[in-house]
This record gives structure tokens, sequence and C-alpha cells, in this order.
């Protein structure tokens, strides 16, 4: 990254280097098909939690802990393996102050979630980016040969984004045996619409961390909140590296609700699981290339006319994704999957801007 020019102090080394990144938000009033959110709405009780914060309530510090003890008995883990985070995103920036110094590697498949990437080159630490196989296929072998002894932290998205892949638990496995002295984080933002976890290897392999969030299937994008799972002896650098009041009162006092409300996390989740073969028919339908998607979202290859074809989606107020910038995903466009009636929305709009931009095979 070239150095801005800017009057008065200059930043760190580290914040110099840092890729920019600012996400695309600006105006989304319309169906959000582009950021792989719950398209639809939380629980109302999480509301109802909200609506019971007093005044007094918000004078005082939040305190994680007892909210911790909750999320890791529903998750079958003790409050010592586990960490409240304002969002993944924050977690992924502590790993990477946590375990990457001068001299350290950080191995990633690409293409894959950006942030990773944007924190890890705030620090000394070298990138080392390893392109998936075939179909973006997880590339276990050519992982298995990039590990160094200076490999020092793994960021697996499992299911990957933007791909929708999900790599299997014998591959995940393979992984974390050969690199005992990386941290292995397996990032399971995705899993409500997976199912499959490798939580249970917390407590027995001392390299894994798991990441989840609140952010997707229980629609609370908006309060900023994660979850971190790792050995009780990793776990001690990773309380020391976090700020101890970064998930703020009110994301607390509404995340038991969310917990509590299992039928509507299942009714979301059932709408969203549902979706996925109505999109894909339609796609196969229209003769658009796609790849199978193991998450809340199908990434499609439009082809030269992916700009065009954004476009068309945001005229007709559907909102979309333009991948074609990640590696080996020129034309391509990410769709998130909502309700069913959501994507009947998404498949009308698509069916038109393809006929709008004069799309073929
Ligand atoms: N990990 C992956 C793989 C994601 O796709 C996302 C969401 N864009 C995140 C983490 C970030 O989640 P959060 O909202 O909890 O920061």
């Amino acid at each position: 990254m070239a150095d801005l020019k800017v009057r008065g102090p200059q930043p760190s080394a580290g914040v110099r280097r840092m890729k920019e990144y600012h996400p695309p938000l600006g105006d989304r009033s319309g169906l959000r098909l582009d950021f792989n959110e719950n398209t639809f709405a939380c629980s109302p009780r999480v509301l109802e939690a909200f609506g019971k914060i007093s005044r007094g309530d918000l004078t005082r510090y939040p305190e994680r802990e007892p909210v911790e003890a909750r999320v890791a008995a529903h998750l079958g883990l003790k409050p010592q393996q586990l960490l409240l985070t304002n969002g993944v995103d924050e977690a992924i920036h502590v790993l990477c102050q946590t375990y990457l110094d001068a001299g350290t590697e950080i191995l990633l498949p690409v293409p894959t979630y950006t942030m990773y990437e944007v924190y890890a080159s705030g620090t000394p630490a070298r990138v080392i980016a390893v392109p998936t196989e075939d179909r973006f296929r997880f590339p276990l072998r050519a992982l298995l040969n990039a590990i160094t002894p200076a490999t020092r932290l793994i960021a697996i998205a499992n299911p990957n984004s933007p791909t929708g892949h999900a790599a299997s638990r014998d591959d995940l496995l393979r992984l974390i045996d050969a690199a005992p002295h990386a941290a292995v984080l397996i990032d399971e933002a995705y899993f409500h619409f997976y199912g499959e976890t490798v939580l249970d290897l917390i407590g027995g392999a001392p390299n894994v961390i798991v990441a989840r969030t609140f952010s997707k299937a229980y629609g609370l994008a908006g309060l900023r909140l994660g979850v971190l799972a790792a050995s009780e002896d990793q776990m001690r650098w990773l309380r020391r590296a976090i700020s101890p009041y970064s998930v703020n009162s009110v994301a607390l006092a509404c995340l038991t609700a969310a917990l509590d409300d299992e039928d509507y996390l299942r009714w979301y989740v059932g709408e969203v699981l549902a979706s996925r073969p109505l999109f894909e028919t339609a796609l196969r339908t229209l003769g658009v290339p796609y790849w199978p998607s193991r998450a809340n979202f199908v990434l499609v290859d439009i082809g030269p006319k992916h700009r065009e074809f954004v476009q068309a989606m945001r005229a007709r107020d559907v909102l979309v994704r333009d991948r074609s910038a990640d590696p080996g995903c020129d034309g391509c466009v990410r769709i998130t999957l909502g309700t069913r009636e959501q994507t009947q929305q998404g498949i009308a709009a698509l069916e038109e801007s393809l006929a709008e931009i004069g799309w073929s095979r």
C-alpha cells in the first residue's frame, strides 16, 4: 500500500502496510442479498430484551463473564474455553495480534474471507496465500506443503466465503495434525446452514480455535457479537490481547434472548435451506454457472458483464455483491439466500436482469 501523504504524525509501519478495506455499504435499501447477513429480522425476543434495558444498566461497564458462561454451556464448553468478541472480525484482529510477529507466517487458502488478510497485513508476518484447487475445492495438499516452522496461524472459513465450499472434517483434521505449532482457526460463521462443526476438538487439540458469529443465522450483525473457542491455555493469551469491554452491554443483554429462541433460529435456517435448491434450480434452468453452496449464499459466474448485472439487479431493488476482484473469481457475483419469498424475488430480478444485459453462456 502506497504511503498516504498526510501532515502530522506518521502511523506505525504496521498501519502503513495495512490493506485498506471499506465495505461497499452506502444506500442499502431494497432486498439485501449482498452481505450474507440474515435478510429478514432477529428473534422478536431480542427486541423484548432490548426494551428492558434501563438507563441505570447503561451506566455500568459491560460484564461479559456471566454471558460467556451461558454461551459456553450452550455450546458444551467450559467458560474458560470461550471468549465473546465484537463480531468475528474483532476475533480475527485479536488472533493476528496474538500470534503474528516478525518471522512468522499466516497461511490462507484463497479466495477466502477478506478480513484475514486485512488484519494480517497490519502485522510483520508474511501472508502465504494458497490458491484453491479445481472449482474452488479445499487445497489440502497445497496447504500441507506450505506449512513451515514459521507458520503460526492458519485461517480456514468453513464453509468458505465467497465460494460456499466446505472442507471435509478429515481434511481439517489432517491440517490441524500437520501444524501443531500453529493456531488453526476454523471460522464457522456459516455453521447453521452447514451443520458440521469441529467444536468437539476444543479441549483435545491444543492448536484448534473455532469462531462463530451471531451476525448470520441469528440476525444480530448490528450488535456485533462473535465467539471464539479455544483451549484454556490459548485463551489466556487471547484474553490478554482483547479489549476488556469490546462487547457492549446492549449486545450482552440481547444475546441470551437470541440463544433462548431456538424455534426462531430453526425457522430462519429452514427458510434458507429451502431457498438453496430453489435458487440453484433456477440457475441451472437459466444456464448460469454456479458453485454448489453449503452456506446462505451462492457464487455465480456471470462473466464479462458482471458489473452491468449488479447494476441491473440494483435497478430492481436487489443488492448483490460483485466478487470479481477476488483471486480466481473473475466475473463472479455472490448472492445471499434469504427466506423463500425473498429468494423468489431474487430469482425474478435475476431473470429480468440477465435478459436486460443480453446475457448468454
Ligand atoms: N467470517 C466469515 C467467513 C464471514 O463471511 C464473515 C462475515 N462477512 C465474518 C467472519 C464476520 O462476522 P462478524 O459479523 O461476526 O464480524
